[in-house]
């Protein structure tokens, strides 16, 4: 199975965190984004985020790839006891394909794909980096990209390597 991680941290040691994923997931990398920044929303006092997709072939469920992501956010949960920041270390499938098909799914615990990823330029800028030719509900993630608010897409930067 295929799929698409979007990963993000705005804690102190945000790219150790973000790292902490790339380890785990080493052997199926398929492609990976370079490191973005984007300027937090609403709250001022907080490190910018820093977000990154990668492109994984990996077996088993996408279940079983929700858990594993999740393994990794409490991992990174428990190193944040010695911080104060909001936000460790989020791990969101933006999209399984199986058999060269999106697969599709409403259930609230894994809805694929997800749900907001069409929208936000934290996934879709990295994503289309990783992945030129990529396509999310049927249409490229190229167009995806050039429909955000010019602002929004502005304000991703790319700030360095994620392998
Ligand atoms: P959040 O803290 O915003 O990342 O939300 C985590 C919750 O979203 C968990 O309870 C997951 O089961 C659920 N969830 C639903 N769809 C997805 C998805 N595509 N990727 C990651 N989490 C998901």
């Amino acid at each position: 199975m295929r799929a698409v991680l979007s990963i993000g941290s705005n804690m102190e040691d945000r790219r150790a965190l973000l790292g902490t994923v790339v380890d785990d997931f080493r052997a199926d990398i398929v492609a990976a984004s370079p490191i973005f920044s984007t300027p937090p929303w609403g709250v001022e006092d907080q490190d910018e985020f820093l977000n990154a997709v990668l492109l994984i072939d990996v077996p088993g469920t996408p279940l079983q790839l929700l858990r594993r992501g999740q393994a990794l956010e409490e991992a990174a949960a428990r190193r944040r006891i010695r911080h104060w920041g909001p936000r460790t270390l989020d791990v969101d499938i933006v999209q399984v394909v199986e058999d060269g098909k999106e697969v599709l799914s409403d259930d609230p615990v894994l809805t694929l794909p997800h749900p907001f990823a069409h929208e936000r330029a934290f996934v879709l800028v990295p994503w289309l980096a990783a992945d030129p030719v990529a396509v999310l509900r049927g249409r490229p993630v190229a167009e995806w990209v050039a429909g955000l608010d010019p602002a929004d897409a502005a304000a991703i930067k790319e700030v360095g390597s994620l392998l």
